[in-house]
């Protein structure tokens, strides 16, 4: 039985009566518990009364764990768009096929430079990004594009369409380490109603993707759910399930969990379920003490500021310097972006300012350098 199986047995709508109704013994429990979270006690944690009453100690309690966990180290990798062509209809993205607009392919020699451009920004985790369309920038194109990208790249990471099982397996094969597959939202009815056109439609095969992963063996799988969609409480409660149910059916997978905000975009989306910076901080916590296993990661989608406070409170993986266009490393200002960057910083700015929390920036996958850290 799938993940998607699973949750469709819930009213997902319960809750945020649930959060709405967690007391401060609850809090108290959750983080008291020395047996693993469940998802009651990562509600109490997102709840209205912790925010109110616990939040400073679950700040210090998530730094402690992430650093007992992680060390001062934070992984550091690139987004890569190499495509913005895509044949779905979300109601919230620039690259929707609603908006008219001239789109690209990276070719592979714009691919190297591309490539080439990000090591000279010192980065060796990329994360390649594409819209969804399978006749351009399907598994043919992947094929071919790995192998260049992974002469550059002591760490890969794909965020694209979702892909069958063998796929993944054939992929892992020219060097795939890590596959992000946001769900975006968790409920039916909302999920329904801002994916109008294309294969994302299929609620199904998007949400089953995380399972197909596992058993193709990719060493990460990156989920979460996209902010401002639906009600958050609704939404993270289901998150929180969806990593149980990966603890527990690929225990061999390590997970990260995402929590962007949505940002404006080409088409004037406006989230009807905006998070505000107290919550966000809130939330964090509530991951890490959830899970002090888990790859939180944060965007450029947040301010500098923002990005400065919270990194240090659980954050194990950031981007800096990004780019959400095509071809915008080697030559900047031709495409379309995805979305509007946040914090734009340069890389050495970034470094400097986890300097000054005394971080470390590493520059591939950290998980080989938390082990040194911790010993
Ligand atoms: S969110 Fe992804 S699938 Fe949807 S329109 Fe944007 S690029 Fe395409």
């Amino acid at each position: 039985m799938s993940f998607y199986d699973e949750i469709s047995k819930i009213d997902l709508d319960k809750f945020r009566d649930v959060v709405d109704s967690r007391t401060d013994k609850d809090v108290e429990r959750a983080l008291s518990k020395r047996d693993p979270l469940d998802v009651y006690d990562y509600a109490a944690l997102i709840s209205e009364k912790a925010r109110k009453h616990y939040l400073k100690e679950m700040a210090h309690m998530s730094m402690q764990l992430t650093r007992k966990r992680f060390g001062r180290t934070v992984s550091m990798y690139l987004p890569l768009y190499l495509t913005n062509l895509c044949t779905n209809k979300c109601r919230y993205c620039g690259f929707s096929s609603a908006n008219k607009f001239k789109r690209t392919v990276l070719t592979l020699e714009e691919i190297k430079e591309e490539c080439v451009a990000i090591n000279k920004l010192g980065y060796e985790n990329i994360l390649l990004v594409t819209g969804e369309s399978d006749r351009r920038g399907g598994m043919d194109y992947f094929r071919q594009v790995l192998p260049i990208v992974k002469e550059h790249a002591a760490y890969l990471q794909m965020e694209v369409q979702p892909l069958a099982t063998e796929d993944y397996a054939e992929l892992k094969t020219l060097g795939l380490d890590a596959v992000s597959v946001y769900q975006e939202t968790y409920h039916p009815g909302c999920y329904k109603e801002n994916h109008l056109a294309g294969k994302k439609m299929d609620m199904r095969w998007r949400m089953e993707t995380p399972d197909r992963l596992g058993q193709a063996g990719i060493d990460k799988v990156g989920i979460g759910a996209l902010l401002g969609l639906y009600d958050w409480k609704v939404d993270l409660c289901a998150v929180a399930m969806h990593v149980l149910y990966m603890r527990e059916h690929y225990w061999k997978t390590r997970i990260s969990v995402s929590f962007p905000r949505l940002r404006p975009a080409a088409g004037g989306f406006e989230p009807q379920y905006p998070v505000n910076d107290a919550k966000m901080v809130q939330l964090i916590c509530a991951w890490r003490i959830f899970d002090p296993e888990l790859d939180l990661t944060i965007s450029t989608r947040e301010s500098a500021e923002f990005r400065d406070l919270i990194i240090p409170l659980g954050i194990t993986a950031v981007s800096a310097g990004s780019s959400t266009e095509p071809g915008g490393y080697a030559h900047k200002g031709q495409n379309l972006a995805q979305w509007e960057i946040n914090d734009s910083r340069s890389v050495e700015e970034v470094v400097k300012a986890l300097e000054l929390n005394h971080l470390q920036a590493v520059f591939h996958d950290a998980s080989t350098t938390y082990f040194k850290a911790i010993a």
